[in-house]
């Protein structure tokens, strides 16, 4: 028969290994002093601390990124006074001078007069989550990134242009500026398919994608695919004379660059223009600007094409 105090021994000692075997960091401070009571062995597999050097809750709260310390501590302060147990996520320091993402699930140890006798919990290795976490988000807005270009061209897409054009709108109302839009549209296109096949031509949509972007060279131009072989250029803060002078910088930059095209009369790849320009008022929509924008393009076309119409 084995007596009851080498039972509770023997279970003490199960305990022990338990703690210390399992992978999850087991500490205890007692909320008086505000000293480490125990601290498990693994932390310094972890973190690289022996576990002597964990003393007060000043060593913990030191060995915590800086960006984190401050509403870590005062979180768990509060909860702690407050007597609720809580868990935190933050990054600790290792000794050798690099962070790992904890996470510290805390269990507040009351007495029967309700007040703190001290705080155990277990702290977690959560970096591989965190990890998998931050990839997650940066995956996410790379998605939220290819969501607003044009897959064909690489440039904004008709989402995008629909949410900037709103946007300087309403800019160009606010502070009394003139915003410029033109529609460009290539000449011939569905001719141009027909004969050089479907691959060509989305090479040659890429091509000229790639020559408006040139065109313009103010940080805030967009160009954008508006669909089908139609690119549409937003223009803050451009009046209606710089406005012409860029639709005719466009025109002649697709111009020189002498796209074979047999089956258009020239016969190289040409485009049409529509331009506009206003300082947008109260009672104006960004919509029926870009119809009247459209109307003019669709003028350029009936003109003959390789031509620039301008309100
Ligand atoms: P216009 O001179 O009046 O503009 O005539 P068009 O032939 O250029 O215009 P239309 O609207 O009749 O035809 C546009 C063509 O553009 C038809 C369509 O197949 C082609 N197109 C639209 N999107 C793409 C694309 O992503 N890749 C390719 N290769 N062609 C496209
Ligand atoms: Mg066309
Ligand atoms: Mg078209």
């Amino acid at each position: 028969m084995v007596d009851v105090e080498s039972r509770v021994e023997a279970n003490g000692a199960v305990y022990r290994t338990l703690l210390e075997s399992t992978r999850a960091i087991p500490w205890k401070i007692d909320w008086d002093s505000k000293q480490f009571a125990y601290i498990g062995p693994q932390i310094e597999a972890l973190l690289g601390w022996a576990p002597s050097s964990w003393e007060s809750v000043g060593d913990w709260a030191s060995r915590m990124h800086p960006e984190d310390r401050d509403w870590v501590v005062d979180f768990c302060v509060a909860q702690s006074q407050a007597g609720v147990d809580h868990e935190a996520d933050y990054r600790a320091l290792t000794h050798d001078g690099h962070y790992v993402w904890i996470r510290d699930v805390v269990h507040v140890v009351r007495r029967p007069d309700g007040t703190v006798d001290s705080l155990i919990g277990f702290m977690f290795d959560i970096s591989e989550r965190k990890r998998t976490e931050q990839q997650l988000v940066s995956l996410q807005k790379e998605m939220e990134e290819l969501s607003f270009r044009d897959g064909l061209t690489g440039v904004a897409n008709r989402r995008r242009f629909d949410a900037i054009i709103e946007l300087e709108w309403s800019n160009a109302r606010r502070n009394r500026q003139p915003l410029s839009l033109l529609m460009i549209d290539i000449d011939y296109f569905k001719q141009y398919n027909d004969r050089y096949g479907h691959l060509e031509g989305d090479a040659c949509l890429r091509r000229v994608a790639r020559l408006l972007s040139s065109a313009a060279t103010r940080a805030r131009d967009l160009l954008a695919r508006f669909g089908g072989e139609e690119f549409v250029l937003v223009l803050p803060e451009t009046d209606a004379a710089a406005a012409a002078k860029l639709a005719e910088r466009c025109r002649e930059l697709i111009l020189a660059e002498q796209i074979p095209h047999a089956s258009s009369p020239l016969p190289v790849l040409t485009i049409s223009l529509g331009v506009g320009s206003m300082i947008p008022g109260h009672g104006d929509e960004a919509r029926a600007f870009i119809d009247a924008v459209d109307k003019r393009l669709y003028q350029a076309k009936q003109l003959g094409r390789n031509r620039i119409m301008a309100g």
